[in-house]
């Protein structure tokens, strides 16, 4: 009788050593500088690429069997909120707007770093590092994916969701995002995996996946609620990596940690500007509030930041330039950003509206120091404007930052009476910045920055030439549908009387 012969089943930690370490290989009729050219020019030096631990160390087939299996609860509970008019349960249609956003300026993003990564992959030399990127480049798409499908659901019957690839493009509000991506993709390898590793993923989708997809929760909208949570377990591993590819450079050579902390420095202060649409969403977009931009940042930014600075102290790195810049704007930014909104809202393919007045109330409980002072007057003096028929519109066009291309709408770090702007001359030309931040990051980089597309600028282009219609048309926003004030709109009608209908017998 024949022995059988019980094969030998591989560890996981076997699975992965295969699969990483064993498929590298030395190249022959090329020298490795040859094949890998990016990974020289940023000066980062790197003496044994296998030395690069990837934490988690997925081999591919748990990879697809996870995610398999979060898609599949994904498309469950989609379908499920397609068939029973979902839409109809989230707590009041303003609440779209704060998705608008997501869908114009942060999924368009999701898809940007899916492309670095697949860049990333090929730049890279080491073998660990190629796998990590590629489960990366692939999750980053089905972020994309999962909530270009979960919101399509919302353009069947809203405005505003139609043509979110013209604004990514186009829109003077999404340059904001786009150039933050634009910025990392034309980097090199490793300051791309502190743009998206660090600054997207550790500083910005903490406080977008975490705090702000509560708020969907809070909002009856089990759809973004689904994506939120089958993309946050993906984030986890993501910033683990930006994190262990920050700590290998740190322990590769001393000579990294400079070129280190000034990445640090610029994708802090570029993430933090973009933090100003997720504050601005959880301050006034969602109906109902679950926490403040504040409390969230005190959480996510003082304590989360601060423990990780606190970690990375021992290579010798020191929180980031602009920290104190940003304590001193939190309680500001969201509603700087908001009344920015509110008055150029004919040109925005979302609605802003002016807060009720027991929104004021939460608001001036969650800002004690500011919003009574510097922001109700405010919101006060455009309501008596609106009221008496002349609802105020800003037609002047706003000066942009070169850097973060957000319209110079926050003020002095010291001084909250005035606005902060900064400027730079190179080569002849003048440049204008939002904060000193901006204007560091474009000095240590001009050649790069002064090529920026600036929406504004484009106005006076071709194919606009200056007039509001042809822009609209350019950018695919329907005027009187898509734009404006929440009141009014067709989307509160239209909300209101499906609501009616699914709840009465009306
Ligand atoms: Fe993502
Ligand atoms: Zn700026």
């Amino acid at each position: 009788m024949d022995m059988q012969v019980a094969k030998k089943k591989l560890s996981l930690k076997e699975k992965y050593k295969l699969l990483t370490r064993d498929l590298g290989w030395d190249t022959t009729y090329h020298t490795k500088d040859e094949v890998f050219p990016y990974v020289q020019y940023e000066g980062i030096k790197i003496h044994d690429w296998d030395k690069w631990e990837d934490p988690f160390r997925l081999t591919m087939d748990s990879y697809w069997k996870y995610q398999a299996e979060k898609e599949r609860k994904f498309y469950a509970i989609i379908d499920a909120h397609a068939q029973n008019n979902g839409h109809l349960n989230i707590t009041d249609a303003r609440y779209l707007s704060a998705l608008k956003i997501f869908l114009q300026a942060i999924s368009p993003g999701e898809y940007a770093a899916g492309k670095g990564f697949a860049r990333m992959g090929r730049e890279f030399p080491g073998v660990g590092t190629q796998v990590a990127c590629q489960m990366q480049s692939i999750d980053e798409i089905r972020h994309a994916q999962t909530q270009i499908h979960a919101l399509s659901n919302y353009n069947k019957f809203y405005n505003g969701f139609h043509a979110f690839a013209d604004a990514r493009d186009r829109m003077w509000y999404c340059t904001l995002p786009r150039s933050f991506f634009d910025d990392a993709l034309s980097s090199g390898p490793f300051e791309f995996m502190i743009a998206i590793g660090f600054s997207f993923e550790y500083v910005l989708t903490n406080l977008l996946f975490v705090p702000f997809m509560s708020g969907a929760a809070y909002n009856g909208d089990m759809a973004t609620v689904t994506f939120g949570f089958s993309a946050q377990s993906d984030e986890a591993r993501h910033m683990t990596l930006g994190l262990e590819c920050i700590k290998f450079m740190l322990e590769q050579d001393p000579a990294n940690l400079p070129i280190v902390q000034g990445w640090i420095d610029k994708w802090f202060w570029r993430g933090f500007r973009l933090l100003g649409v997720v504050g601005t969403m959880m301050d006034y977009m969602l109906p109902k509030r679950v926490m403040s931009w504040r409390e969230a940042w005190n959480i996510y930014g003082v304590e989360n930041g601060g423990a990780l600075f606190r970690d990375l102290a021992r290579y010798g790195i020191r929180p980031p330039k602009g920290w104190d810049d940003a304590e001193k704007g939190i309680d500001h930014m969201s509603h700087q950003f908001m009344l920015a909104l509110y008055q150029y809202n004919f040109g925005t393919a979302f609605h802003s509206w002016i807060p009720s007045e027991d929104e004021m109330e939460w608001l001036s409980k969650k800002y004690p120091d500011t919003f009574d002072k510097y922001y109700r007057p405010r919101w006060a003096h455009l309501s008596k404007l609106k009221a008496a028929g002349t609802p105020f519109a800003n037609m002047g066009l706003a000066k942009l930052c070169q850097t973060c291309q957000i319209p110079t709408v926050f003020t002095e770090p010291d001084d909250p009476t005035s606005l902060c702007q900064r400027e730079t001359e190179y080569k002849g030309e003048k440049y204008h910045f939002c904060s000193d931040g901006c204007q560091h990051i474009f000095e240590n980089e001009p050649e790069k920055y002064i090529q920026a597309w600036l929406p504004m600028q484009q106005l006076f282009q071709a194919p606009i030439n200056g007039d509001l219609g042809a822009w609209m048309n350019w950018v695919s926003l329907i005027p009187g549908r898509d734009n404006g004030d929440f009141d009014g709109s067709e989307d509160e009608r239209n909300f209101a009387a499906w609501r009616q209908q699914a709840t009465s017998n009306q």
